[in-house]
């Protein structure tokens, strides 16, 4: 498979403001289901291993078929888009302000990797599809998903005040490195290096606290945008997947930190390590130890936090585990 363009990927939208005139628009009914939906969620947590993937077929006119999977359509989720029977040449596919193209080669799956950012505004998206054979377009179509929304929860925490309010002496660095961070996120490798599924990088007492919005010293700061495994300090912590090392440096908020480039903009990343022992430019296996865990940058106490982004897209690292890839 071959992406032959990417553009700005994920349906981000800052505007808060928006998120709540939507909300204040909705009948009860819908309400009561949006509950249902977070019920749901939660239940399906608890059946953990379940296969929770839902998956949703397209065929076109031109004898090509496309596999929508997902776990929920909802802020937070990944959205996968496979090409399941290619007859055309090419396949195009837009959403949000995102383009990509898929060439029809057998010798390779053919699959999209989408994320809905956890501040993804609810409501209607459209996802369309050209499919072009011999330079020619023959088909177009528009598929509508419903992204529900989805109620995160709160927590109040106390740290240190030098991560509410960072001293003016560690401005540039922190500056610098979420520079560093865009940059890395903005590149992935065209082909799928992950093999078979995802697993957990760790055993732990692990809190399903993503999208969790966290009051620092009294103080609404910011979005979770990952999972903690709680694991003692010096704990073996594993690739998720098999993929490249695309940094493993120690930064101001996450602390000595790896992250892992799977392809196709999928990324995942560990933070607050006692250790690295995983180089940047290194390709890694699914299970191999990247580092041991720790409590250092922005933390209470020795866990692991594990994110999950599809380039700037942040989502819930824990789909990656029903998804089946
Ligand atoms: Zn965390």
């Amino acid at each position: 498979m071959k992406l032959l363009k990417k553009f700005r990927q994920g349906l981000k939208d800052n505007k808060k403001d928006n998120n709540t005139e939507f909300k204040r628009r909705l009948p009860l009914s819908v309400l009561i289901f949006m509950a249902g939906l977070f019920l749901s969620g939660s239940l399906s947590f608890l059946k953990a291993g379940a296969a929770a993937a839902e998956s949703r077929t397209v065929e076109t006119s031109t004898g090509d078929v496309f596999e929508l999977r997902y776990r929920q359509l909802q802020p937070g989720e990944p959205l996968l888009v496979l090409w399941i029977r290619a007859v055309s040449d090419y396949a195009g596919i837009f959403f949000g302000e995102s383009s990509y193209w898929l060439k029809n080669d057998s010798r390779q799956r053919q699959f999209l990797v989408l994320g809905l950012d956890v501040m993804t505004v609810p409501g209607e998206r459209v996802l369309e599809l050209e499919l072009w054979s011999g330079g020619q377009l023959s088909e177009k179509l528009a598929v509508n998903l419903n992204v529900a929304a989805r109620d995160f929860p709160r927590k109040k925490l106390t740290v240190d005040q030098k991560y509410v309010t960072p001293p003016r002496e560690v401005l540039a660095r922190i500056k610098r490195e979420s520079e560093l961070l865009a940059l890395v996120y903005s590149s992935s490798s065209p082909d799928w290096l992950a093999e078979g599924p995802f697993i957990l990088p760790c055993e732990g007492n692990l809190y399903p606290n993503f999208g969790q919005q966290r009051i620092y010293n009294n103080v609404p700061r910011s979005v979770h945008t990952g999972v903690d495994i709680a694991v003692p300090a010096g704990h073996p912590i594993r690739a998720t997947n098999s993929g490249r090392v695309v940094l493993a440096s120690d930064l101001y908020y996450s602390g000595k930190t790896v992250i892992i480039d799977h392809g196709l903009g999928l990324f995942s990343s560990y933070s607050h390590l006692s250790k690295l022992l995983a180089r940047r430019g290194e390709m890694v296996k699914s299970g191999q130890v990247v580092g041991l865990a720790g409590s250092t940058g922005l933390s209470t106490g020795p866990h692991l936090h594990w994110a999950v982004r599809v380039y700037e897209a942040r989502i819930d690292p824990l789909s990656l585990l029903e998804l089946g890839f």
